[in-house]
């Protein structure tokens, strides 16, 4: 029980442990993953911390030169790499960029309605004439001068009247210096007329040419002066329409597609700004950060202050997404999911849904405030796989050990059973030797007192108890023999003489030693011994003690009626000595049990008979040792024959 305990408890000591240092590896791994996932985000954010910084020299110098206005062409144009819009603000938060449409007066006087009659009528020279007089007029509005410059052009046009004289007349209104006409039309109604000019220009295939589309997509961005964003997108795509109509066979690719750039930028623009004006998001907007906002799509924004000037740029949700994929990407691990979420928790990029919680969740980098970074294992089998190298460490040295132990365990146990059981048979040695050695005793102490005591009647009776006491003493010296032979074997110590002997003479010897003892009337005992039997190797006199075992055990277990038979001969270069009873006989079961030590058959015969369970233990030791083997064939009632076989000394 003990030994039961001090194997299984450090056992499960053990295995709690092992438990235990697989969970703590487990966690161990995470916590590395986790650290060397923070290192990366860390040493990411340093990175992003560069970028849209004005810490950044080219960053600052792009950006200044974005709000020198009237430049403001080419910045946007030059922005599109990384914003799809931008909106400037002066320092009373005016918008200066996209340009607010400003309305010009749209009043008919009374002269161009005259002219604009006669024209109807058809009177195109005078109608000519009478919108010559409003543009030379020195107090004419710019509308009354747009009107009839436009008025001029389709009479001329409508009376078939030279084309150069139209073509002078663009130049004169649109580009020819020191006019006091172009100075005082509005920004808006020279986009109309150059508008007007491109159209004429189509409508007369003959007089355009490539250069005149060409340069008046791409001169629209290096313009004297600054449109409104309204009038831009409104120019800019009519004449987009007359290039796909008219301009095909002139290499107008580039220009259409800066052309559109410069559409959709304004557009974006125009929307935020039209947004932020009706919001009043800008006063809390912090400065270098980038926020989201919600028009009718997500557009996110960083807010600069440049020279006084508030500047936003602006991304859409794809742009914004794809300038941070290479950020992303710097962060990307095997079996790991990366999220990125807005400020408003917009999820920006990563899984919809992901397996596991997120290991990591972190701000993403300082530019983006409350925007939040996570990290998720895909499936758990990441850290599994790193931790499992580990686990199969400790499970091999814990199984080791736990086998170790159980060893030990075992092999105490075959220890301590085996020093038990050598308690056992001592106590049980001690016993059968104290109650055997008193029957003896007592009843020669009996005899020898009777004699003493001089109460026998006659010689004859005193030779009967002196024979009596010979024959108690007789027993008594193979009693002790028989202790003395057992310890000797139990201690390892027995000794054996061996020699060339007689089978014969061990025989005679045996017999002699029991002869007192058989020879009597209710006993008859047939001795057979064969002539010239060949040598054996023997210890003499242990080989006469298996005898007189054999032939004691036959007296002992036959009914008063007794014949026991002795037969020494010799086969097959074996000696066989043969011992023969017509007693009590043995079961199976009790033949299997007869060669234990201390082992008495459980009949009333037996308990009566005086022994001790030892005789043929010694008999199977001393015949083992001599290489030789011993057979029994008995039954219940029918009697016993035990055969002891020597081999021969080979000569
Ligand atoms: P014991 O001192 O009891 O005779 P043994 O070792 O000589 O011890 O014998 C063991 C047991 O074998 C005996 O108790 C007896 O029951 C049985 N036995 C031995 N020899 C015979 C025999 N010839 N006939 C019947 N039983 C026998």
């Amino acid at each position: 029980m003990l030994l039961a305990i001090a194997v299984i408890l450090p056992t499960i000591c053990l295995l709690w442990f092992m438990s235990q240092a697989v969970k703590n590896e487990r966690l161990a791994v995470k916590q590395k993953l986790i650290d060397f996932c923070n290192d990366k985000i860390n040493s990411s954010r340093t990175t992003f911390s560069k970028t849209d910084t004005l810490q950044n020299e080219t960053n600052l110098n792009r950006l200044k030169n974005l709000v020198s206005l009237p430049d403001i062409w080419l910045q946007v144009n030059t922005i599109k790499e990384d914003a799809d819009g931008v909106l400037i603000y002066d320092a009373n938060d005016k918008l200066i960029y996209p340009i607010p449409y400003q309305d010009s007066r749209t009043e008919f006087t009374s002269e161009l309605q005259n002219a604009f009659e006669l024209e109807q009528k058809g009177s195109y020279q005078q109608a000519l004439e009478k919108y010559q007089q409003i543009m030379d007029t020195n107090n004419s509005s710019s509308y009354a001068i747009f009107a009839a410059s436009m008025g001029i052009i389709r009479c001329l046009d409508k009376s078939g009247q030279d084309v150069n004289k139209v073509q002078n007349l663009f130049y004169k209104l649109l580009w020819a210096d020191n006019q006091r006409i172009r100075k005082q039309l509005t920004p808006t109604q020279v986009a109309m007329i150059r508008v007007r000019r491109i159209q004429w220009l189509a409508e007369h295939k003959d007089t355009i040419t490539a250069g005149d589309m060409y340069s008046d997509l791409d001169s629209w961005y290096t313009p004297t002066e600054a449109y409104p964003a309204e009038t831009t997108i409104w120019a800019l795509e009519k004449i987009l329409k007359i290039a796909g109509e008219y301009g095909q066979g002139y290499k107008l690719d580039e220009s259409i597609k800066r052309a559109e750039a410069v559409i959709r930028t304004e557009k974006i623009s125009l929307a935020c700004a039209e947004f932020f004006d009706n919001n009043q998001l800008l006063p809390d907007w912090p400065i270098e950060k980038w926020k989201v906002f919600k028009t009718d799509r997500s557009f996110y924004a960083i807010r600069y202050l440049i020279d006084g000037k508030k500047v936003l740029l602006i991304r859409t949700r794809e742009n914004m997404l794809s300038s941070l994929q290479p950020y992303i990407k710097t962060l990307s691990m095997n079996g790991i999911d990366i999220r990125l979420f807005d400020n408003m928790n917009n999820l920006l990029s990563g899984p919809v849904e992901t397996k596991n919680k997120p290991f990591i969740t972190t701000h993403f980098s300082n530019q983006f405030p409350d925007w939040k970074l996570e990290l998720c294992f895909k499936d758990n089998s990441v850290f599994e796989d790193a931790a499992s190298k580990q686990t199969t460490i400790y499970i091999w040295t814990g199984m080791l050990v736990v086998l170790l132990i159980l060893t030990s365990g075992a092999l105490a146990t075959q220890a301590i059973g085996r020093q038990i059981k050598l308690n056992n048979l001592k106590n049980d040695f001690i016993a059968t030797v104290s109650h055997e050695l008193k029957t003896p005793l007592s009843s020669m102490r009996v005899l020898v007192d009777t004699l003493l005591e001089g109460r026998c009647e006659n010689q004859q009776q005193q030779t009967e108890y002196l024979q009596l006491i010979s024959k108690e003493n007789i027993r008594l010296s193979r009693l002790i023999d028989n202790f003395l032979t057992f310890s000797r074997m139990e201690r390892n110590k027995q000794a054996f003489d061996f020699a060339p002997a007689n089978p014969a003479e061990i025989a005679m010897a045996a017999i002699e030693a029991v002869q007192t003892k058989f020879n009597k009337e209710n006993c008859k005992f047939t001795v057979t011994i064969n002539d010239n039997l060949p040598s054996i190797t023997a210890d003499k006199d242990a080989m006469v003690t298996v005898l007189v075992n054999l032939l004691d055990n036959a007296y002992k277990y036959s009914y008063d009626d007794k014949q026991i038979e002795l037969n020494v001969f010799a086969d097959n270069n074996l000696v066989y000595f043969w011992v023969k009873d017509d007693g009590i006989g043995m079961t199976r079961k009790q033949i299997k049990k007869i060669f234990d030590r201390f082992y008495q058959a459980d009949t009333s015969l037996a308990r009566r008979a005086e022994g001790t369970g030892l005789g043929l233990s010694i008999v199977k030791f001393i015949v083992d040792a001599h290489k030789g083997k011993i057979d029994v064939e008995s039954k219940p009632g029918k009697g016993s024959t035990f055969t002891v076989t020597l081999p021969v000394i080979k000569t």
